[in-house]
This record gives C-alpha cells, sequence and structure tokens, in this order.
C-alpha cells in the first residue's frame, strides 16, 4: 500500500538524531572533559568586557547554547539581563520574555542599544555538524545559520514593540552569535546595500541550500584544514551571506576586550 505512514522516514531522523545526540552527551559527559555544573551567568552588574569572557568560557565548556542580552542605557550606565539556558543546539527565549527580565533587573530608563545574543558552543557545533570527536574546544568558528539570519530582523522588532508596550523606548537592537573564536555581528542588508548588488528575494530551497553548505564547510573547514585561511574565508563567506541578504562582521575575543560595547555590524 501507497499510503503506510512509515516511522523510518527520512524526515523522522534529525529528532532521532538529535535525542541520541543528547543522551550520549549526557551519558558520557561531554567530550572535552571540562563541562561545568553550574549553567552560565552573567551577574547583572558585569562590564561588557567581563560578560564577553564569561561568553568566551561558556562556548568552550558548556554543552548547551545560552541567551545573553546586553543593555546599554542612554544615561551611559548598562545591565546585563538575566541568562536563559537552552538546549544542545537551540535556545528559545521571546523578545518579550527577554524585555521582562531587563525591566525586572533594571531601571526603566531609556535603551540605547539592547544586544540581543546567543552562544555557538563548541559542543553543539559538534553534534550539528558531526565533526569528528577529538577537535580542541575553541580552535574553530561557527557564524551564524540561515535561521539566526532570518529570525534577527524579527527579533529587533518584536523586542522594540515589547519594550513601548511596557513604557521602555528601545532605540536600537543589534544582534550577535557567540561562537568559540569570538563574536559574530548580523543585520538585515539596508534597502540601499541590496540594490547595489542587485539583491534577489531568496526564492528556492537551493539557495537555502547553497548557504547552509557554505556555513557548514566554514565551520569544517576552520575546524581540520591545516590551510584554512581565515581573511579569504571570511570574504567568501560575507558574499554567501549577502546573498541571503544579510550583512556580517565577526571580532575575536582578543579585539572584543578593546572594542567598545556591542559595536554591532557597522563599526569597522
Ligand atoms: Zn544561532
Amino acid at each position: 500500500m501507497e499510503n503506510l505512514s512509515d516511522t523510518r522516514s527520512p524526515e523522522r531522523k534529525p529528532a532521532l538524531n538529535l535525542k541520541v545526540g543528547l543522551t550520549a552527551l549526557s551519558l558520557l559527559g561531554t567530550p572535552y572533559g571540562h563541562d561545568r555544573a553550574e549553567a552560565m551567568e552573567i551577574p547583572p552588574t558585569a562590564t561588557w568586557q567581563e560578560g564577553m569572557r564569561e561568553t568566551e568560557k561558556s562556548v568552550l565548556a558548556d554543552a548547551v547554547e545560552h541567551k545573553i542580552t546586553f543593555v546599554q542605557y542612554a544615561d551611559g550606565t548598562s545591565i546585563w539581563a538575566p541568562t536563559i539556558k537552552g538546549v544542545l543546539q537551540q535556545v528559545t527565549s521571546s523578545p518579550e520574555k527577554v524585555i521582562t527580565g531587563i525591566l525586572n533587573s533594571g531601571e526603566k530608563n531609556t535603551i540605547q542599544t539592547l544586544c540581543d545574543m546567543h552562544t555557538h558552543p563548541s559542543h553543539s557545533a559538534v553534534n550539528e555538524f558531526s565533526m569528528p570527536t577529538g577537535l580542541v574546544a575553541g580552535t574553530f568558528y561557527v557564524p551564524p545559520s540561515f535561521g539566526d539570519t532570518q529570525v534577527g530582523f524579527l527579533r529587533s522588532k518584536r523586542t522594540v514593540e515589547a519594550a513601548k508596550a511596557l513604557g521602555v523606548e528601545v532605540q536600537s537592537v543589534v544582534q550577535a552569535a557567540g561562537d568559540p573564536k569570538g563574536i559574530w555581528y548580523y543585520r538585515d542588508l539596508t534597502e540601499e546595500e541590496k540594490k547595489e548588488i542587485n539583491f534577489k528575494e531568496i526564492a528556492t530551497q537551493a539557495e537555502v541550500d547553497r548557504f547552509d553548505q557554505a556555513q557548514k564547510d566554514f565551520v569544517i573547514g576552520s575546524a581540520s584544514s591545516p590551510v584554512f585561511n581565515f581573511s579569504i574565508e571570511y570574504q567568501k563567506l560575507q558574499i554567501e551571506y549577502q546573498r541571503i541578504g544579510t550583512k556580517v562582521r565577526f571580532v575575536s575575543y582578543a579585539d572584543v576586550q578593546k572594542e567598545g560595547q556591542c559595536t554591532g555590524v557597522d563599526s569597522k
């Protein structure tokens, strides 16, 4: 019969693999042997630099993604919102939940910049990209996924709206992902930038697949190729991001310590 529902159909495999991955991690501990018993936590009063050091520690040691949010107020003060713990390959946190967390821990001041970030730990990348175990944590990059780039604009918009509904103005939102090497800032291309490159909206699955492959090649190349040349591959990857309507900028953890707070894509 044609219409038999087949529980072994390929569409069901990813969920199954994820489950197996999670079970393996919890049974074996973690491949790098220095998982932390406690979840990542950035104290509200930590500086930007202290928060970035904690982020770097988390992506190297923790098995799960985290949502982290840095808030710069218009009066020059800043706070870190409560950290939200996710699962292996994702962290779920609505902009509304993030804003409520900020208002519970801070004052109702005008927010100049809200840095809406999440982590891409070594462990989840090893699983997601089926990488060989035994890789040294921190030796590879995990830039924003297609999904990250496609929800970024919407997250920013909803953050501003959620804050407004609670009487707080948010002047700008910056999207970023922290990987084992540093911070990837990302945003949608402006209308002007789209015109410059004659950008066409993503229309086919093939275009999405092309991007996914480029991202995967970058991750795996940086992890395992002895001839991986960051500046050349980074340039090529930036073009792939443009093709999906996104601009990215990578800042290493060393440079993050020297740059200003949450500088975003457009800082030079
Ligand atoms: Zn991500």
